[in-house]
């Protein structure tokens, strides 16, 4: 029978025979198609068999080899035929397979739906029923249990734990303050081994065990016992199952019984899987959730789902932490070792939170708050120790970025002289006029520029407000007062988009008295002589302009006389990155950094918090906005008959790809791949370029000169082409797999088209289902707010968190371990205290603790000193 899934799928076969079975015909792989496709199967009048089957074909496909995948292929295409018996899987296993698939299904009484789909596609061996009785020697009390035979099943030993207090005992050694600094191995029962484990965490001193934060807590304090329990009720239940059965109740059917049972009593539990007996162990402890009801009579508990627990935590029956762990090392072992420091050593801490500050900010003391944040009384203790340890992070922040303000404005700048000529001659051959927000972020910029305090401006513009024009400007009004400039831009790509442009801008201008101004391109493609050259010319100063990558910012790199420093798309760099320019002249270099990203509020107020901000808010006059619009799978056609009207009509479109895989190979490999596809099948008459991150900088090069010359219609490309890339021919930008980006990200991208005189699209392409997701990418098409940058970041920003949306290492921000950039409360709290110490002592020198906790928590995360 030919459906329309059925041919649908037998044209992705075709097509991956031709493709030598790479898996690519499908974007995201077969496996990714199977349900989705099984959906539309389904709702074809077919063989519901044979779609089964075809979905546990096609769920094989990703994880078989190329060798293997013909016959899997072969295997779908016989049953899309209608030749194959459904049933027969291709592979070596098939007959037990088979067989337990069969004895699966005997297993359904008729009439009954078969319990799970899992029974058909994950079929799985039968274990052995528990052995009615066991002898069992329990941990710590050298007790022996026996449990009873059949339905009598005993009590459950004491919960006490006497391992726990043979460590306490231990643990009661002499000690000494200055132990807080030891090494770990000073704690009992530490030793080299365990070290080294801890080292791999961080963790090398008493102090930094102190420091070891949980990620979360378990919380026993709700847990409800036994006995509390009534029928109907929906409850999680802490105990050790004691017993696990298998019980026929039928010739064919049979269930699951257990015996769970914490100090109050002993409860049943059912599951009407008999599957699940795999996973249960008996004599361990369980968290089951589930509802209450009787079964045989007695109250039990129905088809619980379960985890672990370690039964040392539920004995202490409150808010358990759990800890970042590295391999070798257990949860509980680590909370020993933390709870056996807290111990012995809490009460040497010093606080450095001056009592000043805590007092008027009601926080308590560093002991208490750590206490509590490994070992929470309850929930309400938890909170006020986040707050304080949290306040305590903002606040080093504060302090640290206040202190790099001064020390900046400490140093001189050379003031360059601007007058309304100079600003007249670059304008001129500007080749257009500036828009009212250039004119005044460009005044802003020159204001700072005239002066012997370096400036420190961010310009926030959204993509394509021009933030260029208004750079080239800085650079200009340097190199005529006679000073160097640097431009440094995140990628290869950029850096030498920007070369071209700034040298473009800049041949047509000669200094006061008339020579003319140098323009140099640093990146990682430069090297050897030619590197060489460039570096003495920045040295001796006789080039006056240098456009580069990080290149630009290693040791070797010095500047005669630098006197600006700018930094584009300044969200990917670090803070550290920001003030690495080193220059041989006695004045600081003035610093612009410019983002498309705009820094949300809780940012602005803390890594960020030592610039001033211009805000570039308005486009280029001429720009219709972008029409953004979501796409599913099955609008494809449509997309591609779309863009094959743009390119009729003289335009450019861009195909972009995620990263699918951390790794650059196989991200490669898809864009490849797809490439291929639509170079070869959808558009066969075009020309097709191919731009990812594995091609050497001279390739990306010469791709992106062709596009830009217009010799291809169509780019295919991985995210390389994020930032900055400005074609004004192209209108159609294609996201594919728009849901794994962030939705700053998405905006950034889009942003590259609609840049000339003609309306750009953006097409948003998902093949997920999720809701959120869809709605995630939705914020992208509000009418309202949809086209703002700073909404868009801003949401993102509240749906990822800041981790995420900036990436620790690349927002310059030291490593928060429990502060909250989303707490804005709390961030206002921790810069006013911050800034009235800051007021009455800079240098905070009244506070050595402090001054040292600030330098120690900002060290190797920027110039502070
Ligand atoms: P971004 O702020 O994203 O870095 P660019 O500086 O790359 O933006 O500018 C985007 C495009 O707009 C470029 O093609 C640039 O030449 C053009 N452009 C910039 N300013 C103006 C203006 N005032 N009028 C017209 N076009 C402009
Ligand atoms: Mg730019």
């Amino acid at each position: 029978m030919i459906t329309p899934a059925f041919t649908r799928l037998q044209r992705i076969l075709d097509l991956e025979a031709r493709q030598d079975w790479r898996n690519r015909s499908v974007i995201g792989g077969m496996r990714a198609m199977a349900t989705r496709w099984a959906d539309d199967a389904r709702s074809e009048d077919v063989d519901p068999r044979g779609v089964d089957a075809l979905v546990a074909l096609m769920q094989r496909y990703d994880a078989a080899t190329v060798e293997e995948r013909p016959r899997l292929a072969a295997s779908m295409q016989a049953i899309l035929a209608g030749t194959a018996d459904v049933v027969t899987p291709p592979v070596e296993e098939a007959a037990a397979v088979q067989a337990e698939i069969e004895e699966a299904l005997l297993e359904i009484p008729l009439g009954e739906e078969p319990p799970e789909a899992t029974a058909i596609t994950l079929p799985v061996a039968v274990s052995e029923p528990a052995v009615a009785l066991r002898v069992e020697v329990v941990p710590g009390l050298g007790k022996v249990f026996e449990s009873a035979p059949d339905d009598d099943y005993g009590a459950p030993p004491d919960p006490v734990n006497s391992a726990e207090a043979r460590r306490r005992q231990q643990a009661a050694i002499r000690r000494n303050p200055r132990d807080l600094q030891g090494a770990v191995t000073i704690l009992p029962g530490v030793g080299e081994v365990t070290a080294e484990q801890l080292g791999r965490l961080g963790i090398e001193k008493v102090i930094d065990l102190l420091w070891h934060i949980p990620t979360r807590y378990d919380d026993y304090s709700q847990v409800r016992t036994i006995d509390k329990l009534e029928p109907g009720e929906q409850v999680t239940v802490v105990a050790n199952l004691w017993e696990v059965r298998e019980r026929k109740i039928s010739m064919k059917r049979s269930i699951v019984e257990g015996i769970l049972g914490d100090s109050t009593g002993t409860l049943h539990a059912v599951w009407f899987n008999k599957w699940i007996i795999k996973q249960l162990k008996p004599n361990t402890m369980l968290r089951f959730s589930g509802t209450i009801g009787l079964h045989r009579g007695k109250k039990s508990l129905e088809n619980p789902v379960f985890e672990e627990v370690d039964d040392d935590r539920v004995a202490t029956g409150r808010m358990s932490p759990v800890y970042p762990l590295t391999e070798g090392l257990t949860n509980n072992r680590l909370r020993a070792m933390i709870h056996d420091a807290m111990e012995g050593y809490a009460r040497f801490l010093n606080d450095p939170l001056p009592a000043q500050v805590r007092h008027t900010y009601a926080l308590p003391d560093l002991a208490f708050a750590l206490q509590q944040i490994h070992f929470p009384d309850d929930a309400e203790k938890l909170a006020i120790a986040r707050r304080r340890l949290g306040f305590e992070e903002l606040f080093y922040i504060q302090l640290g970025v206040l202190q790099r303000r001064r020390s900046l404005r400490q140093t001189v700048a050379t003031a360059f002289t601007v007058d309304d000529d100079l600003l007249a001659r670059y304008t001129a051959v500007l080749p257009f006029t500036m828009t009212g927000a250039q004119q005044r972020v460009t005044e802003e910029m020159l204001r700072d520029v005239q002066r012997s305090v370096p400036m420190t401006r961010l310009i926030q513009g959204d993509v394509g407000s021009g933030k260029t024009a208004v750079a080239a400007a800085g650079i200009w009004t340097a190199t005529a007062n006679g000073a160097q400039a640097a431009l440094l831009a995140p990628t290869q790509i950029l850096a030498e988009q920007h070369h071209r442009g700034v040298s473009r801008l800049l041949s047509q201008l000669t200094r006061p008295d008339g020579s003319p101004i140098t323009v140099q391109l640093l990146t990682g493609r430069v090297t050897g002589v030619a590197r060489e050259q460039v570096l003495e010319g920045l040295l001796d100063g006789s080039i006056d302009v240098i456009v580069g990558t990080t290149a630009l910012i290693q040791e070797t790199v010095e500047f005669a006389n630098l006197g600006l420093a700018i930094v584009d798309e300044q969200h990917r760099f670090g803070v550290e990155q920001r003030g690495a320019l080193r220059t041989q002249s006695a004045g600081q270099p003035h610093l612009l950094v410019m983002s498309a990203t705009p820094i949300p509020r809780s940012l602005a107020l803390t890594v960020y918090g030592d610039l001033d901000i211009s805000a570039l808010d308005e486009l280029p006059p001429g720009r219709t906005p972008i029409k953004t619009k979501l796409f599913g799978q099955r609008d494809r056609e449509r997309l591609y008959a779309f863009i094959r009207r743009e390119v009729t009509a003289g335009r450019q479109a861009y195909v972009v790809y995620p990263l699918v895989e951390e790794s650059e190979m196989l991200d490669a490999g898809a864009a490849t791949a797809e490439h291929k596809r639509l170079q070869e099948e959808i558009f066969p008459d075009l020309q097709v370029a191919l731009l990812h991150g594995r091609m050497t900088g001279a390739e990306k090069d010469a791709v992106m000169s062709a596009f830009v010359a217009g010799e291809y219609q169509i780019l295919v490309s991985t995210t390389v082409i994020e930032v900055g890339i400005d074609v004004p021919n192209a209108t159609v930008m294609v996201i594919e797999d728009a849901d794994r980006f962030g939705l700053a990200q998405l905006h950034q991208l889009r942003g590259r088209v609609g840049r000339g005189e003609h309306p750009g699209y953006c097409a948003l392409v998902t093949k997920t289902n999720s809701d959120n997701a869809r709605q995630r990418l939705l914020l992208l098409t509000d009418e309202e707010h949809g086209r703002d940058g700073f909404w868009i970041a801003q949401k993102d920003l509240e749906l990822r968190g800041p981790g995420e949306f900036l990436g620790t290492r690349q927002s310059g921000l030291p490593g928060l371990k429990v502060a909250q950039l989303s707490d804005i409360e709390t961030i206002i709290q921790a810069r006013e205290a911050a800034q009235q110490i800051f007021e009455q002592d800079p240098l905070v020198a009244q506070y050595p603790q402090l001054s040292r906790q600030i330098e120690r928590f900002w060290r190797g995360h920027g110039d502070v000193n």
